[in-house]
């Protein structure tokens, strides 16, 4: 805890910046510093720096016009400077007065009336008062928390927290990094000569050091959660390969080679008596679901169940009508389970799970709540995983502690990312789309050229060729969003009376939302007018055009995953965007970004870049340590050492990874491990 002196206040504001103990304090870092430690002449001030300069005051006097003002010039040996203050305190005015002697910092201006600081900082020191000897840090702060009382504290705490080496000699030695002590108090406390650029860009070696350290950290508490669930037990699924063979030969076509690659990895792991945790990412219409029914026979063929959670009900239908055609044939009981099945179905099917009868079991995330009872379950499969919370993967975790575990998304993590966020887990990459299709034309178009948008979806339609309409997202109300669905509706009803139109909402009976999507399947409807339900995984291929509403409410992934929805046959397929003018400066950089790129990977990496890693992440956050310092992009080098070193620190120096991770994540470590 802190020193006692540290008042209650002061506390309340550290734990704000997330300062818990004096050893945090030492891992509080300066954002950037200031040089005090020499002192310029007024006349040899550089445009665009900080600088340190000394003089006396020569006048000071507060002015009215245009504002209030107080304005104060000093002189030094080389010319005069003016001091503005447009905010003061009576406090101001009335200690700076001609002949005292003042050190300001601040960056000279050349304005109409000469060299001129606005709002500099200041001090009134005595004259020849002996200057810094380090730069001055200046740290990430709070409201209410001075950068002369966290200097202070840190300086304390400096001087009591023990500094000692968390990494092996070894390590050190090998990457060729400087000692914890030195890299801390160099940050802390940069001599006059070192270079600020180096500094500033991170790329000086006490901070290499230091985030060579945080990124380890990350590593081995990831890696620690990684090892520990996989010394549990799991069943062993051998690869007979009977089930599968007989799938593949029904199918229509032939797995891509990166199907292949994934697979094998997939079926390596079931193998194992360890529960398999691996991630298969592939965008949108790579082909995931026959992976994961090629992995679900696996389990099956060993006598065992498997399992497949999606995130809503019409993607869990959707799945299921696809699984059970193509497993069914091969004699494989599958039943599917949503919170919306009636009372006697769910009971049906619980007692159908619970006997073993169903082999395998499709559903929303109503699968893994306490009344569902599992004959023998060995593999659970997730689908679209980025949009499950929290709490229904403890949950998952709880129920299904004990099976193997494949993870499926559609958003795809850019390689840096997955190597630091999601190093708890075995990663797999379809990284080619099936033959045959043809890459969607994006359009942006203003809402107010909708007519022109009509036209081509009235063609499109007559042409036998069907299209989706997605509803403008209105995420403060979903009452709003649903008459805005109905007010769409009545509309295109009324555009397209020769074709046939229908709705699909969040809010319709689980039977009319399937009801609806299988007419469209079916090809009796021609134009689906919907919300974002249809963001996730529905397989329409005959549907080759999207027209989305005010496109620049949407976040990036959600249009991407959106647009997905086309482009799955062989027809050429459109997504047009209308837009509303004006647009914001990140909406039009959102647009911009989905208009010019199809892949995926590509649009995710752009997204990373505009909303940085903690909105990018999402639920991700909370069971991961956040990165403060390090830049998995910038410095991914440090990234690739940091990964190798704690694989192996955890096995030949675990007394030093512990002595690591309690410094960087301290009580920290209880929460991340839920
Ligand atoms: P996603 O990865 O987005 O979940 P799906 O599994 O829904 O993609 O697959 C998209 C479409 O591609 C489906 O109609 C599926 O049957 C088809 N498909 C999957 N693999 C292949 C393949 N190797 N060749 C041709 N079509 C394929
Ligand atoms: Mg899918």
């Amino acid at each position: 805890m802190l020193p006692p002196k540290t008042n209650k206040a002061v506390w309340n504001k550290l734990s704000k910046l997330g300062i818990q103990t004096p050893e945090d304090l030492v891992l509080h870092l300066p954002l950037r510093y200031q040089d005090e430690t020499r002192l310029y002449l007024i006349a040899d001030a550089p445009v665009g720096q900080t600088v340190q300069m000394e003089g006396i005051v020569t006048h000071a006097s507060v002015s009215y016009k245009p504002r209030k003002m107080f304005t104060v010039k000093m002189r030094d040996n080389s010319g005069t400077l003016a001091l503005r203050f447009l905010h003061f305190y009576p406090s101001q005015s009335q200690t700076l007065v001609p002949g005292v002697t003042i050190r300001v910092n601040g960056e000279v201006r050349h304005g109409y009336y000469g060299a001129e600081i606005v709002h500099p900082q200041y001090r009134i020191v005595r004259e020849h008062a002996p200057l810094a000897e380090t730069l001055t840090p200046v740290y990430p702060t709070t409201q209410g928390l001075s950068q002369d009382t966290l200097r202070k504290l840190i300086a304390d705490a400096l001087a009591s927290v023990s500094l000692d080496e968390t990494l092996p000699e070894t390590v050190l030695d090998t990457l060729q990094l400087i000692g914890f002590r030195d890299s801390i108090e160099g940050l802390h406390r940069p001599g006059p000569d070192i270079s600020l650029a180096l500094l500033e860009e991170r790329a000086h070696p006490a901070w290499r050091r230091l985030i060579f350290d945080e990124l380890l950290a990350q590593q081995l508490s990831m890696r620690q959660h990684y090892r520990q669930r996989r010394s549990r037990g799991a069943t062993p699924l051998p690869s007979r390969g009977k089930l599968s063979q007989s799938l593949l030969a029904s199918l229509p076509f032939p797995l891509t080679g990166a199907q292949k690659n994934v697979l094998a990895e997939i079926s390596h792991d079931l193998e194992q008596s360890h529960p398999m945790q691996r991630l298969l990412q592939g965008d949108v219409g790579s082909g995931k679901t026959i992976v994961a029914a090629l992995a679900a026979c696996q389990a099956i063929e060993n006598g065992y169940q498997a399992a497949l959670m999606a995130p809503t009900e019409i993607l869990a239908e959707q799945h299921y009508l696809k699984l059970s055609g193509w497993l069914q044939p091969l004699g494989i009981t599958v039943d599917w389970l949503t919170g919306s099945l009636k009372k006697k179905e769910k009971q049906l099917a619980l007692s159908r799970v619970a006997s073993g009868e169903t082999q395998l079991i499709v559903g929303t995330h109503a699968l893994f709540q306490e009344s569902v009872d599992f004959a023998g379950l060995a593999l659970a499969i997730i689908d679209e995983q980025h949009r499950f919370g929290v709490h229904q993967r403890l949950a998952l975790r709880q129920k299904g502690g004990e099976a193997h575990q494949l993870m499926m998304s559609a958003t795809p993590i850019p390689r840096t990312l997955s190597m630091s966020y999601y190093a708890d887990l075995d990663v797999s990459v379809i990284d080619e789309l099936p033959p045959g299709r043809t890459p969607v034309t994006t359009r942006l178009i203003e809402s107010s050229r909708r007519d022109e948008v009509f036209e081509r979806v009235r063609n499109a339609c007559l042409q036998g060729r069907q299209a989706y309409w997605v509803c403008p997202l209105i995420e403060e109300s979903e009452a709003l969003q649903l008459k805005t669905a109905f007010e769409t509706y009545e509309h295109l009803l009324q555009t397209f009376p020769e074709l046939n139109v229908g709705l699909v909402h969040g809010r319709q009976a689980a039977a009319e939302k399937a009801a609806t999507m299988a007419s469209f399947k079916a090809g009796e409807l021609h134009l689906l007018v919907a919300t974002t339900v249809i963001e996730v995984g529905v397989d329409v291929p005959n549907a080759s055009m999207m027209v989305i509403e005010h496109a620049e409410r949407f976040g990036l992934s959600q249009l991407h995953q959106l647009r997905g929805r086309v482009g799955r046959g062989a027809a050429s397929s459109a997504c047009v965007l209308l837009y509303q003018t004006p647009l914001s400066e990140t909406a039009s950089a959102r647009l911009r970004i989905i208009y010019e790129n199809t892949d995926g990977f590509e649009v995710a990496r752009q997204d990373l870049a505009l909303r940085g890693p903690g909105e990018f992440l999402g639920a991700r956050q909370s069971g991961a340590p956040m990165l403060h310092f390090a830049d998995p992009e910038r410095d991914v080098d440090l990234l690739e050492q940091a990964r190798a070193t704690a694989e192996r620190m955890l096995e030949t120096h675990p007394a030093h990874a512990e002595r690591h991770l309690e410094r960087w994540l301290g009580q920290q470590q209880e929460l991340l491990k839920a």
